[in-house]
């Protein structure tokens, strides 16, 4: 039997046909990623943390992912007043099934319920998840007294000790919100019942609701390819608007349709087949001075800090690569890469300031590099000046391309892995063992963990040093090749 659990509710208010596909079709779902499963693990961890901050509480049995079974075994504890607190017990009612966080104990055999959540504030779907639960338990007759969500607090500051649970959570009353939610949630519910229960998929035209879902790819595969998803900033209106008008492909748009100058210069590209190169592009690559520092950064968040004074997901840079190009034509590569779990951003600051000296231009790709730079500035006020005179000599190819440049391969996106394969076909990051900054991430923490055996951890070394140097060559080669198409 297949249970509407929080998880299917919740893909059911982005979309009826993912609540089917989830159910109908495990076949499409894509297998979890490297990143996918850090954000698995990091929730799983906030979870356990969460439930330290009740050092009283007992965990109900899971009995191996048999819902009926563990519904009983968290019965039982349940109806045992000397717990005061229990954790992940499992309610079934009809077919609906959950497992809640946190339950405490308060009056009179009622309970707070507090759903844990890895983000640092409330989102539209909290509300959902929680509503869920409260409906699933209002309808088994269990008393609830408070129904809230436990999520990071943004403002927390680690001081270098044993994490501090009472400043490190938040709790959120959601209980007043969960009745004015009742007319909307409960048929919605009534409809994902049906649903499920259909054999026939449901027909769902794909719109802007459909980013982040796992079966993007199942149903997009029949659209063109330069459909109008991919138009840069496209809003609800806009949208809605060209499917009124039956318009699915960029190259149909009419021209008199409202675009913003981006958009115009994505459709006329597209609908011509043509390049789009500004007349002001040779000038704007000009506007760079000798040498010239290719720079990319590689940084990590963790959503509880693991250094003195820092907060809940804050960036912390670990490595850099930079190509310098002499005004000769001649060429260098240095890099930085910390080794090992202490704290890398002196050293990393060190040796980039060392690196790029203090002349000429530093080409970085979007606004990542500059907002770290600032960041490290404020935190590391010994070396705000000189980090202040890095940014002044910032030179954004990202900013410059997407002004001047358009590839109707592209598919309206100006990413560096979107324009490279495009601008240089030859360089390319497949087949990396590292091919993306979240798999950078996760393999670095993995490479500095102490329990990492070394040659493992020297196959990562290797594989992040490689790709962050395909960063800074990419962003070279695109250079280039921009120069010899200059108009
Ligand atoms: S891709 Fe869109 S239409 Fe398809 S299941 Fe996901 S949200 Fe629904």
């Amino acid at each position: 039997m297949a249970y509407l659990t929080k998880s299917k509710f919740l893909a059911g208010m982005q979309c009826k046909k993912r609540l089917w596909l989830q159910v109908n079709r495990k076949d499409l779902i894509p297998t979890i990623d490297v990143s996918g499963q850090y954000r698995i693990d990091t929730g799983n961890l906030v979870g356990l943390l969460a439930c330290q901050a009740y050092p009283e509480g007992t965990r109900a049995d899971s009995a191996a992912g048999d819902l009926v079974l563990a519904a009983e075994n968290s019965q039982a504890l349940m109806e045992d007043e000397a717990i005061p607190v229990l954790f992940e017990p499992t309610f079934v009612f009809e077919n609906q099934a959950m497992r809640a966080d946190i339950m405490i104990r308060t009056e009179n055999g009622k309970w707070d319920l507090h759903e844990v959540k890895s983000s640092t504030g409330e989102k539209e779907e909290h509300f959902y998840d929680v509503w869920f639960q409260h409906n699933l338990l209002k309808s088994k007759g269990i008393q609830i007294d408070r129904y809230g969500l436990t999520y990071l607090n943004k403002d927390f500051i680690y001081d270098g000790g044993e994490h501090d649970l009472d400043q490190l959570f938040v709790f959120k009353d959601f209980s007043d919100k969960l009745p004015g939610l009742d007319n909307v949630l409960t048929p919605a519910l009534d409809t994902f019942k049906q649903v499920m229960a259909k054999d026939e998929e449901p027909q769902i035209d794909m719109s802007k609701h459909c980013k982040g879902c796992e079966f993007f790819e199942y149903c997009s595969i029949n659209k063109p390819k330069y459909w109008i998803y991919y138009l840069p900033r496209i809003n609800e209106p806009k949208w809605e608007k060209l499917t009124e008008l039956g318009i699915e492909d960029i190259a149909d748009i009419p021209e008199d349709f409202p675009l913003s100058p981006t958009q115009q210069t994505v459709r006329e590209a597209t609908a011509n087949n043509k390049t789009f190169i500004s007349p002001g592009m040779g000038e704007a690559l000009e506007q760079v001075q000798y040498p010239l520092y290719f720079l990319d950064f590689e940084s990590f968040n963790e959503a509880i800090p693991r250094y003195a004074g820092c907060k809940t997901y804050q960036q912390i840079v670990f490595q850099w690569s930079c190509h310098i190009v002499h005004e000769d034509g001649t060429a260098e590569h240095k890099e930085f890469l910390h080794n090992d779990d202490s704290d890398p951003r002196k050293a990393f600051i060190e040796a980039m300031l060392k690196c790029v000296g203090t002349e000429g231009s530093i080409i970085h790709y979007a606004s990542f590099e500059k907002a770290r730079l600032n960041e490290l500035a404020k935190t590391f006020p010994e070396y705000a000046d000189k980090i202040a005179a890095v940014v002044e000599r910032l030179y954004d190819l990202y900013a410059v391309i997407s002004k001047n440049y358009y590839d109707p391969k592209f598919r309206g996106s100006f990413s560096i892995k979107k324009v490279l394969p495009v601008l240089v076909p030859d360089l390319s990051y497949e087949g990396l063992e590292i091919g993306e900054g979240g798999t950078a991430s996760v393999k670095y923490l993995e490479m500095v963990n102490p329990e990492t055996e070394s040659e493992i951890k020297e196959k990562i070394r290797t594989a992040l040093l490689v790709y962050c140097k395909l960063d800074t060559k990419a962003m070279v080669r695109i250079w280039q090749t921009l120069k010899e198409t200059e108009v």
